[in-house]
């Protein structure tokens, strides 16, 4: 068949055809950092203003704790050759992960 794609290239790619909208179960084990509500309400108090007290809270590592971020649940992910790709909807990152693509199951 012929077609303006150069060789090897089908038009069926990802970066081409873009992927297929699907919903996954997924669980997020992602280390994320995490400042506590006690925290940052601490740091507000001490600074005359919220914008001082947030660039304290990113300049001192300290105060900032790493968790597992622990989201489990449904989310839309876009499906494309057996992998899906998706945005944790608690933490942000974005992750890919193996799927079986008739059913947009997990397959880690
Ligand atoms: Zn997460």
């Amino acid at each position: 068949m012929l077609s303006n794609y150069p060789p090897g290239v089908t038009g069926n790619e990802y970066a081409i055809a873009g992927g297929r909208d699907i919903e996954v179960e997924y669980e997020c084990s992602y280390e994320a950092k995490m400042v506590t509500l006690h925290t940052a309400l601490d740091l507000v108090q001490k600074s005359p203003t919220i914008e001082l007290a947030m660039q304290e809270l990113v300049a001192q590592s300290e105060v900032v704790d790493r968790t597992v971020c622990g989201f489990k649940g449904i989310v839309d992910a876009e499906e494309f050759d057996n992998t899906a790709v998706l945005t944790c909807p608690w933490c942000g990152v974005e992750r890919e992960i193996p799927v079986y693509p008739e059913t947009g199951e997990n397959s880690e």
